[in-house]
């Protein structure tokens, strides 16, 4: 076993190799262990704490630090979630906090010249100059136009972010709409969840009561937050419930591997649902009519032009079978409400929602959808067939005594079917699927992520409101306040390639009046997360000023003015609100409720806690008495107010560590302060809470319906396309009348750019996570644990993946260095021939590559997904703004180009 100085030495000697333009210098570190030497002297402590090296966040830990040096971390086996494990990444973060390549002082450029391979001329200064700085800037920005300032985040420190901690406020309080999230283009999931069931961030399945469930486009455990508690589930599942899992995918996956692989050809997802949905409606019959009649707006009475026909208190009408007549949907004498037919009331022709829908999906028969999915229509049948006989729609089952209705029957879809440039029609065509199945919201089923009674409000017209990217009414001005054009896609999750194009191109030539004065770059990192990096690049190349959060020397940093050094996640203090896994629910975690604190490490260098840093730059902007009031009147972790005792003081500037404190105090009494976090690292809520609340039918039956006729969708689109008509509108690429399509409250089929013909590129680009590689959280790149593991063990890890049979066409074979290239850009990697993947599909896992070779030039050379997509308007969403998630490409030999 190594000692603390032999250590300290192996650091030093790899920083020293390592050095570039001053980045890497060990500036502190070996002063750093000196002032911890005095509490280091008792040689052996605990530290308890709770893992963020993946975007999931329920792995409680407890790291034993032995004279001064971590020397292992575990999971702490009294947490519901992770039940005393840890995933590779997890246990990474001791050489995340390790790492001898990180940025360790304040630093500022001395060339004014930015680029890739371009040396920033670092020089260190202190937090005082870089603070000082940045505050008078931002100050000069918020007094003359707030909207100037652009706050880029992402998921890197997403204990900031998250949870309305101080940076994830930054915007609201300093007073700019421009936020930019780095993290979302290729995450564009929430849409229709936030429409149909008011949940975020995703619909989830039911591991526990669960017999059958489709996943498609879905990691359903393996490859995030696979530690606490979705693999477990899965894994139990199967042994015990003989459950089915039938995986879509155009990989078989590791999930696929414990049930059955379905191959699709990437891209054509919705023709695969829209046959599943065709079979059940015009062949199969059996779906559940009375969830419909009762529990949806299926019965609600249509006009010619798609909106609801409503009384003269603006009611939506239903006709009663019973005795022939229309009643408003909350007439107490309603008896049988009719989902077929046509009515005549009040002079005007009207049929029910279900009729629409139904007749909307009337020409997509199976074999119609084989043609452009590639699955056999029989295939397609017979799923379907199963969805609704694993249904067994009209059986119940008794939770502590409470009646629910039982279907163990769902449809998952996730992040690689959602980001297409039709992936909100996909994820409505799910809730289609899953509402025919009764399977909303109870054992079995298609559940909420967020478990229990979730915050419903009940619209005037009876159905769920839809909230956050769903919600209807937001703002349309022009000229845009917005870089990203939020004001033509209030419905999107992330628009950054379009923001950074409009910034780079000039905004003027967008109608707008503002430019970007300064980027505040926080956790995320836009040039090399999002499509199109040079694009992104030549963004922050025109931006006056750069202030960015660093925890090593990536694209951003190397773009940036001032780089501040943030603790990495084992120095940062830190609570959260932990409600369950969020890939599914299982035997031993369905309710899940903490509150998680991370007790801190010493610091290794000269790094700050990113909210304190946030608080502080409020403060030097005399902005204090701002962030303040928000926090008393919603702290963070809660989102409740600051009891009276424990409120903050309008001015004075607090640690994070204090809020934190009187937060827990103001929740749970005098005697929870951060003192009891420390010693147990968290606190269970969810003691004692019977199963039946992780439903929230339980809650909510009988008093909500859900959207089956998108209604609401259409309405937004009644509201906006007018005023996006009214003005310039070229940019958005997509004309008029398919816009509307898209804002109608049905579903339809039309080809994506993707399958226009292209004979150039004739093979399918897409991208999956894989465990211990997934996206960018946790800093992985120069973890050697992690990149170890990858390189021996996991043949998907930085390659390019090609079927047997296109390979052996091509004349290509594994091992070989290959390029594929596609319209908007290529990238180089090493070949893995496989048959476990579609025969038109290109696998490319994770995000590995880099544009700059400051973390290494071996990283540079890594396969570079982003470098083939496009992501603006015309290929991504026109609804969600999600980037399209498969690519045409052509593949040939390196040495053939
Ligand atoms: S699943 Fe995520 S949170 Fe849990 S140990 Fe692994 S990286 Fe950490």
């Amino acid at each position: 076993m190594i000692d603390r100085r032999g250590f300290l030495k192996a650091v030093g000697a790899t920083a020293a190799l390592g050095a570039v333009s001053g980045a890497t210098c060990l500036h502190g570190a070996s002063s750093a262990f000196a002032e911890n030497d005095e509490g280091a002297a008792a040689s052996r402590q605990e530290i308890k704490g709770y893992c963020r090296m993946c975007m999931r966040d329920g792995c409680n830990y407890i790291a034993t630090m032995e004279n001064g040096v971590v020397t292992s971390i575990e999971g702490n086996p009294d947490a519901e979630g992770n039940r005393g494990t840890m995933c590779g990444r997890g246990k990474g973060a001791i050489m995340h906090y390790y790492n001898p390549y990180r940025i360790k002082t304040p630093m500022k450029r001395t060339n004014p010249e930015k680029g890739f391979d371009v040396d920033p001329g670092w020089v260190e200064i202190t937090w005082d100059e870089a603070l000082s700085t940045a505050a008078e800037k931002f100050k000069e920005i918020h007094d003359k136009d707030p909207r100037e300032l652009v706050f880029i985040r992402g998921f890197a420190i997403y204990d900031t972010i998250n949870a309305d901690n101080i940076g994830g406020r930054f915007s609201k309080v300093f007073g700019t709409p421009n936020e930019i999230e780095s993290n979302g283009s290729l995450c564009a999931v929430h849409y229709a969840t936030c429409m149909v069931t008011s949940d975020m961030p995703v619909t989830i399945s039911d591991q526990k009561y669960a017999k059958y469930v489709v996943s498609i486009g879905r990691s359903a455990g393996a490859n995030l937050g696979s530690a606490n508690g979705s693999c477990r589930n899965i894994a139990d599942a199967v042994e015990q419930n003989a459950f089915r899992h039938i995986v879509v995918d155009p990989r078989c996956s590791m999930e696929a591997s414990q049930g059955e692989w379905v191959p699709i050809l990437p891209g054509q997802d919705l023709p695969f649902l829209f046959g599943l949905i065709n079979v059940m409606l015009f062949e199969n019959g059996g779906y559940d009519v009375a969830f419909l009649k009762q529990q949806t707006n299926a019965p609600y009475l249509l006009m010619e032009d798609g909106f609801y026909l409503r009384n003269g208190e603006g009611k939506p009408m239903i006709w009663d079978v019973s005795d022939n007549t229309a009643k408003t949907f909350d007439d107490a004498g309603l008896i049988d409400p009719a989902i077929e037919g046509e009515f005549t009331v009040e002079g005007k022709t009207v049929r029910p929602s279900f009729e629409w829908v139904r007749d909307s999906m009337k020409e997509y028969t199976p074999e119609w959808a084989e043609e452009l999915c590639s699955i056999p229509a029989d295939k397609i049948r017979e799923i379907a067939n199963d969805l609704i006989s694993y249904a067994s729609i009209g059986s119940t089952i008794s939770i502590d005594g409470h009646e629910f209705a039982y279907r163990p029957a769902a449809l998952i879809p996730n992040r690689g079917v959602l980001n297409h440039e039709n992936g909100s029609q996909i994820d409505l065509a799910v809730k289609i699927v899953n509402e025919l199945l009764g399977n909303m919201d109870v054992p079995g089923g298609s559940v909420g992520a967020s478990r229990g009674k979730r915050s419903i409000t009940v619209s005037a017209d009876g159905v769920v409101e839809p909230f956050f990217e769903a919600a209807l009414g937001k703002p349309f001005v022009y000229p845009p306040d917005h870089f990203d054009m939020k004001e033509f896609y209030p419905h999107r999750h992330s628009t950054a390639t379009t923001a950074f194009k409009v910034i780079s191109e000039g905004t003027d030539k967008y109608g707008m009046e503002i430019t970007p004065k300064a980027f505040f770059c926080c956790g995320g990192n836009p040039i090399n997360d999002v499509s199109m990096p040079d694009t992104v690049a030549a963004a922050f190349k025109a931006v006056p000023f750069v202030f960015s959060f660093a925890y090593h020397m990536d694209e951003v940093a190397m773009f940036s003015d001032i780089i501040i050094p943030e603790d990495c996640m084992l120095e940062m203090e830190s609570m959260h609100a932990y409600k369950g896994n969020i890939e599914n629910i299982g035997f031993d975690n369905m309710i899940v409720n903490m509150h998680q604190y991370r007790n801190p490490m010493p610091r290794l260098y000269n790094t700050r806690n990113a909210n304190d840093v946030f608080l502080e730059l409020f403060d030097r902007m005399g902005m204090t008495s701002k962030i303040n009031d928000d926090l008393n009147k919603k702290a963070p972790i809660t989102g409740q107010p600051l009891a009276d005792e424990y409120a903050l003081d309008r001015n004075t500037l607090y640690t994070i560590g204090d809020i934190y404190d009187r937060t827990m105090k103001t929740a749970h009494g005098q005697s929870m302060g951060l003192d009891y976090f420390k010693e147990h690292g968290f606190i269970d809520l969810s003691e004692n809470t019977p199963e039946c609340e992780a439903y929230a039918d339980y809650f909510w039956h009988g008093k909500v319906r859900y959207q089956f006729y998108f209604h609401t969708q259409k309405e937004s689109g009644a509201s906006l396309l007018p005023k996006i008509k009214a003005v310039p509108h070229d940019f958005m690429n997509i004309s008029m009348e398919d816009l509307e399509r898209y804002y109608q409250g049905t579903l339809f089929w039309c080809e994506t750019n993707v399958f226009k013909s292209n004979d150039e590129y004739d093979l399918f680009a897409f991208n999956y996570k894989i465990p211990q590689g997934i996206l960018r959280i946790g800093f992985l790149d120069q973890n050697p644990w992690v990149g170890d593991w990858n390189e021996r063990f996991n043949p998907f890890y930085n390659s390019i993946t090609m079927h047997t049979s296109a390979a052996e066409k091509r004349g290509l074979k594994e091992g070989d260095i290959v390029v594929v290239e596609s319209a908007y850009g290529e990238t180089k990697g090493k070949l893995h021939v496989t048959e476990l993947l579609h025969p038109q599909a290109i696998g490319i896992p994770g995000a590995t590559g880099r544009k700059v070779k400051t973390l290494g030039a071996h990283l540079a050379e890594r396969v570079h997904w982003n470098c083939l997509t496009e992501g603006l308007p015309g290929s991504m969403s026109p609804v969600t703004g999600a980037v399209e998630n498969t690519v045409r490409v052509k593949v040939y030999k390196a040495e053939e180009r």
